[in-house]
Order: C-alpha cells, then structure tokens, then sequence
C-alpha cells in the first residue's frame, strides 16, 4: 500500500461563510426532489417548506422553532405534522437528525448511503458533515471483534470550527 494521492481529499462539506448558500439551497431542493421521485414520493409543499427550513442555516434546527417558523408561513399546522414530515425527510435520508442536541440537519449527500458524522461547532452552532471512511472502517472492525451488529451510528464531534478559532475572543464582545 504505497499508492499516494498528491490531490487534496475533500470530505466535507463546506461551512455557510465559505460558499453561495442560495445555490447550495437550490441544490439541495433539486436533489430533494429527485430522491422523491426515485421513491416514488410526493415533495408536497408542505415537506418542501419544512425541508427548506432545515435547510435555512447551516445550524441543526429544533423541532419547536421549526414549527413556530412554519406557523408563520402557512395557518394550521399541527406539531404531528411537522414531526411527521421531519420523519418522511430523515426516512429519505434528506436530512439527519443530531441526538445529542436534538435537533434536525439537512443532508448535504442525500443520494448516498451513509451515516451521519459532524462536527458541531460549540461557539457558532455550525455543523459539518464528514464523510469518514475512517469512521466506518474502525465500526467493521468493532463488529468483528466484538461480534455486535452495528445498526445506527451517530458520531458527533464538538469543539471550535476554523473560523471560531480564529476569532477566538469574547463572542459578545465588540469587533
Ligand atoms: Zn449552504
Ligand atoms: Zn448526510
Ligand atoms: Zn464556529
């Protein structure tokens, strides 16, 4: 194994401040629909505007602010809704959910078969998803040696992102 790649590997996604988010969004909706109609599923308008709202910032979104931002757009929507129309677009892969935090993160690979691992910045609430293959080498050698069927795997990583160290200062403090 002596094979090099001189290319710098990108796994990640990049973080708001580092690209055009309303393309990003567009994609995203774009590649949204697409998984639907692959699954032979409706993007109703109402999965579409829960969908965009996830899909709003960077930042995991909680199922109460979702809901008081959809309350704000269309009239009548009950929390079982919103929690069910969460469930389609997880059940899609079209956005994960963060269990530790508790809260929703649109997919950035949603055509791809993976599980989910970010990296959640503590001061801006940022998260990145990672595509580790590193991460699920070291879950098929835990499943062997351990004999354990591994189902769902979540890591979530949390510290400073590059951008927050840089600023590493008092983030209520005046520039
Ligand atoms: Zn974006
Ligand atoms: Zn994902
Ligand atoms: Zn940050």
């Amino acid at each position: 194994m002596t094979a090099q790649s001189s290319r710098p590997t990108t796994d990640a996604t990049t973080f708001a401040c580092e690209h055009n988010h309303t393309s990003c969004i567009e994609e995203a909706l774009e590649s949204a629909r697409m998984v639907c109609e692959k699954e032979g599923e409706r993007f109703t308008d109402l999965r579409r505007q829960v969908f965009e709202l996830v899909w709003a910032e960077h930042k995991p979104v909680k199922a109460y602010d979702l809901l008081s931002e959809l309350s704000s757009q269309r009239s009548g929507v009950a929390p079982a809704t919103v929690y069910r129309t969460l469930d389609f677009l997880q059940a899609q892969g079209l956005v994960h959910k963060l269990e530790s935090l508790n809260a929703y993160l649109g997919c950035s690979q949603p055509k791809q078969d993976h599980q989910g691992h970010f990296l959640i910045c503590e001061s801006c609430e940022e998260v990145r998803e990672l595509e580790s293959k590193a991460f699920s080498k070291s879950i098929s050698e835990i499943e062997n040696t351990q004999n354990f069927q591994v189902k769902n795997i979540t890591v979530e990583l949390f510290g400073l992102c590059a951008k927050c160290q840089d600023q590493n200062v008092d983030p209520t403090g005046n520039l």
